[in-house]
């Protein structure tokens, strides 16, 4: 009789219950089977928790490569280069591409594979993509006391993902000339050098013998704050992946970000002013300059697959997961408070991470873009300059005179960007105090150097180096 008692017992035991998986343990696809995970509080059983992953991930990536009408099947218009961090999505998404698009004979058979079978003359045996390149950013040098991880991650992606070329890259090739002449660019006359010291960023050309490790690291030294460092790295490894999407003739970059790290990073970027370019945050189109008739699709075709849907996968398909270097700073940065908070949301409540990026989806920007970043070559907000102008305090002495005469870098930004690098704040706060001008990337250089108004600098500087 003592058992039937305690009703609040049985309504704690239920409430439990109903905070973990609505109505019955039974798998919500095939009604037949007992769950064997619960993912945003409905139950799959493990023979359809694989499709339903599959299903997610094709529909994000599926459209946004063409169709060829003659074969019916997907045709890219180019390569394909996929983005690995060493991280769980990255290693996720290897495993998803090889075994849906690269796989031989299905992969060993599975029913959510879509693999090529049907004999080496049917249509679908057309690869969708000719060759794929996983590319490898190495960002040890930017971050003390990381290790070199480049030859682990190249014996991890030579089982993960035989059907790719492994192209592995550095932090420091931003800074690099010969780099930029390895993805077809033109070598620049001398490398260019920013005040950021100076209000208006203004710009110097100079012959520096500095090697591309300590432009890096002075570089991220002389940023204002603990938040600025983490978004220049992760700025840094963007550019650097699209350039190489380029120099590969890939039409589509991948990047193996979850539904969880996307929202990570549109809340991160909306707080650092990066409003503007919310949409370019979860998809993308670049085109390196106007002359180029490629675009890169930039897509992150896990975005609706959260980080446990994808540790389950990794489990279940026996991935081995090496992990990444954590480059979030300190803990007080706005990308490393994000996460812990993110996390958390969807620990308890797991549905409104989704929402977080559903709502981003639907955001866009009410105005055109006046052109492009030179930094972060992405479409820069109209009017931006104006609203600095009134929101600043500016000095009127001698040094804003010259800057009338001596281009800056300051037109050239989006807003994001300008905050990254001047956030008035906690300037001389992370132990900078006199900041000496930094050399700027390759990328930044080419856009900047080409334009009118540099001519004139450029001439001087190239009379002085006749000297
Ligand atoms: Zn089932
Ligand atoms: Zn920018």
């Amino acid at each position: 009789m003592a058992d039937c008692g305690n009703p609040n017992v049985e309504q704690d035991a239920l409430m439990q219950r109903r905070k973990k998986y609505d109505r019955t343990r039974q798998c919500v696809k095939c009604h037949d089977q007992l769950g064997n995970v619960v993912i945003r509080h409905a139950v799959y059983c493990k023979g359809c928790f694989f499709p339903t992953v599959v299903g997610k991930f094709r529909r994000v990536l599926e459209p946004s490569i063409s169709k060829d009408k003659s074969k019916k099947g997907l045709k890219a218009t180019g390569n394909l280069c996929l983005a690995f961090s060493g991280g769980l999505g990255s290693s996720v998404l290897l495993d998803l591409i090889g075994s849906n698009y690269f796989a031989a004979e299905g992969d060993a058979g599975h029913d959510w594979s879509r693999g090529r079978g049907g004999g080496t003359e049917h249509p679908r045996n057309e690869p969708v993509w000719e060759h794929a390149t996983v590319c490898y950013v190495e960002v040890c040098n930017a971050i003390p006391g990381a290790r070199d991880r480049t030859e682990e991650i190249r014996q991890i992606v030579s089982r993960l993902a035989s059907y790719a070329k492994f192209l592995p890259l550095r932090l420091e090739d931003a800074f690099d000339h010969a780099w930029w002449e390895r993805v077809g660019r033109s070598k620049p006359h001398g490398q260019l050098f920013v005040d950021l010291g100076h209000q208006d960023l203004l710009l110097s050309i100079r012959n520096t013998s500095s090697s591309p490790v300590a432009a890096l690291k002075a570089y991220l030294a002389s940023l204002p704050t603990q938040t600025a460092v983490p978004t220049a790295i992760h700025n840094l490894i963007r550019l650097l992946l699209l350039h190489t999407a380029q120099l590969t003739n890939s039409s589509h970059l991948l990047l193996g970000t979850s539904l969880t790290s996307l929202s990570i990073s549109l809340i991160s970027s909306i707080a650092q002013g990066g409003g503007f370019v919310v949409r370019e945050e979860a998809q993308e189109n670049w085109q390196p300059d106007s002359t180029s008739s490629q675009k890169v699709a930039v897509s992150r075709p896990l975005r609706d697959v959260g980080m446990k849907e994808c540790a389950i996968w990794a489990w279940w398909r026996g991935l081995e997961v090496v992990g990444k270097e954590n480059y979030l700073g300190g803990k007080q940065g706005i990308g490393a408070l994000t996460k812990g908070f993110i996390i958390g949301l969807e620990r308890d409540y797991p549905s409104t991470v989704s929402t977080i990026a559903r709502t981003c989806a639907k955001l866009a920007p009410k105005e055109a873009s006046d052109g492009l970043c030179t930094l972060c070559e992405r479409p820069v907000q109209p009017g931006v300059q104006d609203w600095k102008e009134r929101i600043s305090i500016r000095q009127f002495d001698e040094k804003a005179a010259i800057a009338r005469s001596q281009p800056g870098l300051i037109q050239r930004l989006c807003y994001a960007c300008h905050t990254t690098l001047t956030s008035p704040s906690s300037r001389g706060g992370v132990g900078q105090s006199a900041i000496d001008a930094v050399q700027l990337p390759v990328w930044v250089e080419s856009r900047v150097l080409g334009s009118d108004e540099m001519k004139d600098v450029v001439a001087e500087f190239l009379l002085d180096d006749e000297d």
